[in-house]
Formats: C-alpha cells, structure tokens, sequence
C-alpha cells in the first residue's frame, strides 16, 4: 500500500515562500494498492495534482474518491480534477449527506460548480461519475479490500475512513475535536456533580468508540491542527490538538501516526519546530509521529 499526500493543509490553501516545506494545497492523498486499484481521499486543492498523477498511469483513470465532509477545503479541488472531464474515465464520490438541509453528496458537490462560482457544471463532466452517500459502518466489502467509516466530532457530518487491502490497514481521519463535556469547569453551569459525571462518562465513550475504530490500524493520519494552548481559544471549532491526538493514539494503541490539516498560520519554522517537539513526545510514549508534507509518500509493506 502506497500512500501519497497530495495536500496537507487545513481550512484554506496557503501559498507562499513560508510555506513550502509542508506546502500549501489543502486536503487530499491518493492509496494504492497492489491489488484493488486506487483510493483517493478527500477533494482539497491538492486533488489537481493527484488528478494529474494518475493520468501518468495510464488510461482509463477508474478511481473512488471518499470525501470525509464538504467543507470548502475537502472539496474545493474537484472541479480542477481533469479524469472527471474525460469520457471512458469512472468516478466513484462517496461523501456524507447534509443532515440538516436534507442534501445528498451529490447536490452537495453539484452546489459548488453552480452558474455563480464556476463556467463548468458536473452535469457535464464527461467521466462516467456516481455518488453516494457515507453512512457509518462498512461501505464497501470487497474479496481484496473493504472500506469503513466512522463518524467523527466536527460542526457537520465528518467521517475517518478505514481501508484495509493487501493485508494492511490505514485510517483516513477528517476534521475532528474530541469529545469533551463543555459544562465541565463552565462556572455560568449549575448541573449537579452527578450530571457532570454523566456527561463526562458520555464524551470518554464517543472518544473510545473512535479510539475502538483506529485500534489494529498500522498508520493512522489525523487531523492536528492546534497546540492544546492554541485549541482552547478554539474550542468547538471542530479540530484537535497535538495533545489531544496523542492521547487518542495511546489510548487505540497505535504505532505510527501522522498529523495532518495543519493550521494556515503554521509556517514552515514553526511547524519544523513542533515536528521535532512532538516527534520526541510520541517516542516517549512509543509511538512515531511524522507531521504530513505535500509530495510525502508513506509505503506500508
Ligand atoms: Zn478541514
Ligand atoms: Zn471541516
């Protein structure tokens, strides 16, 4: 299983000469394997480039792209993703629903390239594309891969998708914030100590079920956009910290980890420094961090 990042920052893409080393194209990397094809996760500005990667490979492109939510910088790239313009291409788009405005993935993604933000329509793109809808659970099982999601804490429905294919298992994780119990220290909140257990016990169980999902993963990449000091003036915001993250590999006994979705004011020296940081802290707790970089190819043998 190969693994290549083809965007790795979070919220909005950042260019810029500080900028470079981790790079400024937001979320996307492709999986491949040896024996299901390729798999490619989120549609951030980076899914141009993976886009043309692929064609390098040959033609047809035949492809499955997960998105893990549809905030702007998970989808933005896709009407710059040249395969889905070419007849004999096939695009399969598996993305969560809007919940709230009763939305499919399709609709949702149709949104993005009406007359007023874009000249093309995906009507009109001349691959062969479907879309459907991710639901919690397994959504694809095939005889040489399978593929699952689970649902992850963010201000919209979010998924992590989990492959697993070639006798290896990797986590794609979308935006996420652990589950925490916000009255917890809140002192304008008068809920009994009982109540607050209660919902302390509730946000350690939403946390362990995600923790369940990761467990037996050989790599995980995750979201890791703050500090802990950074993310308490950001709570809510629906991303994690470094801290936070390491926790949660500890607590699903993972060995390697990589963070990801880093923040747009995180320059190239500043997010040198916490690599070196964090690496360190992860070692500690026998666990290897790598901070994420555009063009970075993880193989997992
Ligand atoms: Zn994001
Ligand atoms: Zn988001």
């Amino acid at each position: 299983m190969k693994i290549t990042y083809f965007g790795v920052r979070g919220s909005i893409p950042t260019p810029g000469k500080e900028l470079v080393k981790y790079g400024g194209n937001t979320s996307c990397m492709l999986v491949e394997t040896d024996s299901a094809g390729d798999f490619i996760f989120d549609a951030g500005t980076g899914i141009r480039e993976c886009g043309n990667y692929l064609m390098t490979k040959g033609s047809p492109v035949d492809t499955k792209l997960f998105i893990s939510h549809t905030h702007w910088d998970h989808i933005q790239g896709f009407p710059f993703f040249v395969p889905s313009y070419i007849p004999g291409n096939k695009l399969k788009v598996f993305g969560p629903p809007s919940d709230v405005q009763k939305l499919t993935i399709k609709d949702i993604m149709a949104m993005q390239t009406n007359y007023e933000y874009f000249p093309v329509r995906v009507s009109q793109l001349g691959a062969d594309i479907d879309y459907t809808d991710t639901a919690e659970g397994i959504i694809i099982e095939e005889d040489k891969f399978k593929i699952s999601a689970c649902k992850l804490n963010h201000p919209v429905n979010c998924f992590a998708y989990k492959i697993e294919c070639d006798g290896k298992t990797f986590v794609y994780g979308g935006d996420h914030e652990a589950y925490r119990n916000i009255y917890r220290g809140d002192e304008s909140c008068d809920f009994d100590e009982e109540f607050l257990l209660e919902l302390d016990a509730n946000a350690d169980s939403q946390n362990q079920k995600i923790a369940d999902f990761l467990t037996g993963a050989d790599l995980v990449s995750w979201d890791a956009q703050y500090t802990e000091e950074e993310y308490l003036a950001k709570v809510g915001w629906g991303h994690s910290s470094y801290e936070s993250d390491i926790k949660l590999a500890k607590s699903a006994k993972l060995k390697r980890m990589i963070f990801s979705h880093h923040d747009p004011i995180s320059h190239d020296d500043v997010l040198t420094e916490r690599e070196d940081k964090y690496k360190k802290i992860g070692l500690e707790n026998d666990i290897e961090i790598v901070f994420s970089k555009e063009g970075m190819i993880v193989e997992l043998n």
